[in-house]
């Protein structure tokens, strides 16, 4: 997938990223000239640019993400099974499922506190008047609502994890972008496996190590559109961009992608190198095609499949351990949500105007874990979420509204680390199991 034979012309990757910097070129340029300012109606040629944007590029670009949404749940419940039961003991599931988990929860923290760190230092929310607070918020009033009325269905903490548990398990695989359920189902049926005798548990193997083949396949033909794909989404959301916003709340923006930049490329690059021992360069040649589908679907579910691959095909993990600690980490392990989330929620309460004590923002380190981890693996998955931790935390929910006109941005940056996190906890226990990566 990573490579095209020399007489097909640029490799992959290449067609990627160009379809990539087209559609930003294009999206950019023609907000810059046409937009109108902030809360006034779009008329004339932007009116024309928006619709073609909603109308056509954008069913467009959604095309595209429902065909890598399409293989997620074949491809969680498959890799996930076939992982487990590949592990042979279920002691050996305790003690690769203790080491993911662990690296959950430290890297997630770890990206939280370096948010925290950088909001604290400078100061964003300060930067913001009311007068300036309140023009934003008329403008995306609607659209907060929205994202509210999604939080209030969540349920409370404890629900969040007696739910992990499902009591219809295809139900649970049906319920869009959650996909703890099916990940319990197919962990405990995967340890089951392990105790079953071989000649029992061989026909579900094979069917779905078939299965898995299968949908590799169909990914890698789904790849072949990604370099039109990739311009669509990105025409989309730079044409539509808050521009005006960005400006408004641009300290926020720069500390929120300031941050997420630093973490990825300091912190997820010392991980690969200190727990994997590749070297920066290798690592990045090898996961070029992991982060551009990340970035530019802004999903780790629709980004699952690419994840598994890189994982296998460049560094040589085994198929065993991607396939146990990818799906888990799509939904699970999401460093820049947690970071995003910390920036947002403490620029949030500075505009507000509430101090948050240091005890309170070691709450707001707590809740940003726990929601990285309930948080869905597709575009805005934290957005609800996080508008529960700011009710926590006494900032009214309608405050989303700030940042949402920037947000798609930070959304596909924050992805990448999501899913790059994944892959190095990947590597560092392949490492660990004695495997010869391909460093
Ligand atoms: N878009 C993110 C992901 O899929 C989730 C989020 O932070 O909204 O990883």
């Amino acid at each position: 997938m990573e490579s095209a034979s020399p007489s097909k012309g640029l490799s992959l990757p290449t067609k990627i990223l160009l379809g990539l910097v087209l559609g930003a070129t294009v999206g950019v340029t023609l907000n810059v000239l046409y937009a109108p300012p902030l809360g006034q109606p779009a008329t004339g040629t932007y009116a024309s640019v928006a619709a073609f944007a909603d109308g056509v590029v954008k069913p467009l670009g959604d095309l595209f993400l429902s065909l890598l949404f399409m293989v997620v749940v074949p491809v969680v419940f498959s890799s996930l099974f076939l992982g487990v039961a590949g592990l042979g003991s279920v002691g050996k599931l305790g003690s690769l499922g203790g080491r993911t988990l662990l690296w959950f929860l430290v890297t997630t923290t770890a990206a939280v506190l370096l948010g925290l760190l950088l909001v604290n230092w400078f100061e964003p929310g300060r930067a913001v008047t009311a007068e300036v607070a309140a023009q934003i918020k008329a403008q995306y009033a609607g659209d907060a609502q929205k994202r509210i009325g999604q939080s209030q269905q969540a349920t409370g903490w404890v629900q969040m994890l007696v739910d992990i548990v499902p009591r219809n398990v295809v139900a649970a695989a049906a319920d869009n972008g959650k996909v703890l359920g099916l990940i319990f189902f197919a962990l405990v049926l995967g340890a089951a496996a392990i105790r079953a005798p071989r000649e029992k548990t061989k026909p579900l193997c094979d069917l779905c190590e078939a299965l898995y083949d299968l949908c590799v396949r169909v990914l890698a033909w789904v790849m072949q559109l990604a370099p039109y794909g990739v311009a669509c989404l990105i025409f989309h959301a730079t044409a539509k961009l808050g521009l005006d916003v960005m400006k408004l709340v641009g300290l926020y923006f720069v500390t929120a992608m300031g941050g997420l930049i630093v973490y990825q490329m300091i912190g997820i690059t010392l991980l690969a190198k200190v727990f994997a021992g590749i070297a920066p360069g290798r690592f990045y040649r090898g996961c070029r095609t992991l982060v551009v589908t990340a970035f530019s679907t802004s999903s780790s579910n629709a980004t699952l499949p690419t994840t598994i691959r890189t994982a296998t095909d460049e560094f040589g993990v085994p198929k065993e351990i991607a396939g146990f600690v990818m799906p888990l980490g799509a939904t699970m392990n999401m460093n820049g949500t947690a970071l995003f989330e910390g920036v947002s929620v403490l620029f949030l309460a500075q505009v507000y105007g509430v101090d948050l004590s240091l005890g309170q923002q070691a709450l707001v380190v707590g809740m940003a874990v726990l929601t990285a981890i309930g948080a869905a693996g597709v575009p805005g998955g934290s957005i609800p979420l996080l508008a529960i931790v700011l009710t926590q935390v006494g900032v009214p929910a309608e405050f989303l509204a700030l940042i949402l006109g920037v947000d798609r941005l930070v959304d596909m940056t924050r992805t990448v680390p999501n899913v790059t996190s994944d892959l190095v906890c990947s590597l560092w226990l392949a490492r660990r199991e004695g495997v010869a990566l391909k460093a």
